[in-house]
């Protein structure tokens, strides 16, 4: 018996997948794009706010 593949293969990551079944490796993919953004975001916002050394009593 030559029937068409049961079961998908997701061309993103490679996994199988049931006929129908949405692979959530992209949403995975774009969390942690978003994690990373927050995360850079934090840092940047975080250096921004380092006061400036001021010399007391210059
Ligand atoms: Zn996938």
């Amino acid at each position: 018996m030559s029937k068409s593949k049961p079961y998908r293969v997701c061309p993103n990551c490679g996994c199988n997948l049931d006929p129908g079944e949405r692979c959530d490796c992209k949403e995975r993919a774009e969390l942690d794009a978003a994690k990373e953004a927050a995360q850079l975001a934090a840092d940047l916002t975080h250096i921004d706010r380092r006061e400036p050394v001021l010399m007391p009593g210059a």
